[in-house]
């Protein structure tokens, strides 16, 4: 086989990015210089939940700052109506995001076994219309993957509303079972957000025998799962498309929180993975022999999101191997407040953002 050494990706898009507010957006840098388009959540400490909130949030504080094409959108709650959702787009959103009550930062939104509630209907239905898809996370309230009666109500749940809404275009953002994956590929119209370092750790790399968090840098929710699942992560990076529909892309999560709240009994929960996530995945798939699919998963998916791509941030990301190890903290100050841990961060990465 040919020895590659170089990779070469055109429009690529980190298709979820917590850009955050105050201090942490020093970080957005990170993002402009690698990607064509990030997609933004906002689940900020008062999160976007409308048209006002957007307003200030996208076309006003983040223009402060270097950055790609961001698209933006509203964070789902109980309260969002069809209405709330129409404003929003007309100011802008392109997107509904749905993290349940209490199962990350700052969540507030529906849980999973009320997504098909009648008051959400008129929500999909308008979302369908104006072409916004909607971004889930599948995440448990108990800091624990999901059982098994859980996934079948939540599969239930999905199958009820596409019924309904064929038109409606869904993610289950970073999907980590092999269940999860498997379903995507299995439903048209489902599609999935991967974030790498599902692909890189399982639950043994971070608890400890007593259900010690060993590494609290790499914390995240939803937990990381089993081998099995891991290598399901994998393969849907190498294999994005699915009977010609594309199923995954590249969804890093990066949720940048400060080492302050990254030490403690129990850490924020999120990985900052920077210039790292892309190197990441070219060693994953370079490890499973298909490292020449790295830019089809990487690929700003213009398609779900609808978006036309901005050609002023067009730009090409090439990667080279050459080994190096990406400094433990990234920072935009000398406090701890103001610096984050490093996916991968002084271990040796063999691929690097040249
Ligand atoms: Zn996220």
């Amino acid at each position: 086989m040919k020895k590659v050494d170089t990779i070469e990706i055109p429009n690529p898009a980190n298709h979820h990015v917590h850009l955050r507010e105050e201090r942490m957006l020093e970080f957005t840098s990170f993002f402009s210089r690698l990607f064509s388009v990030v997609v933004a959540k906002a689940n900020l400490k008062n999160p976007v939940v409308d048209a006002a909130g957007y307003d200030k949030y996208y076309n006003q504080d983040l223009l402060a700052y270097s950055m790609p094409q961001v698209i933006g959108g509203i964070m789902m709650t109980p309260g969002t109506t069809a209405g709330t959702v129409e404003e929003a787009y007309r100011a802008g959103a392109r997107f509904v995001a749905n993290i349940p009550e209490g199962v990350s930062t700052n969540s507030n939104g529906i849980l999973l076994m009320d997504l098909t509630s009648t008051r959400s209907a008129a929500v999909y239905a308008s979302m369908s219309e104006l072409g916004m898809p909607l971004l889930l996370h599948v995440q448990s309230k108990f800091n624990t993957n999901l059982s098994k009666w859980e996934l079948e109500c939540f599969f239930s749940s999905i199958k009820l509303i596409k019924c309904h809404f064929p038109k409606l275009k869904i993610s289950i953002e970073h999907p980590n079972l092999k269940s999860l994956i498997e379903f995507i590929y299995a439903t048209s119209g489902m599609t999935g957000g991967i974030a790498p370092h599902y692909g890189l750790y399982t639950e043994y790399n971070i608890f400890g025998k007593n259900g010690e968090i060993l590494r609290p840098e790499i914390f995240c929710q939803p937990p990381y799962a089993n081998i099995e699942d891991r290598l399901a992560v994998k393969y849907a990076m190498a294999d994005p498309y699915h009977h010609g529909e594309r199923k995954f892309r590249y969804a890093a999560d990066d949720a940048p929180h400060s080492i302050l709240v990254k030490k403690g009994n129990v850490p924020a929960s999120g990985v900052f993975s920077g210039p790292v996530g892309p190197c990441v995945v070219a060693e994953i798939l370079e490890s499973i022999g298909r490292l020449e699919d790295m830019p089809e998963f990487m690929k700003y998916d213009e398609e779900f999101f609808g978006v036309p791509l901005n050609s002023s941030s067009a730009k090409t990301m090439v990667l080279e191997k050459r080994e190096w190890a990406p400094p433990r903290i990234a920072q935009c100050g000398e406090t701890p407040s103001e610096q984050v841990y490093l996916l991968k961060g002084g271990e040796k990465v063999s691929w690097q953002i040249v």
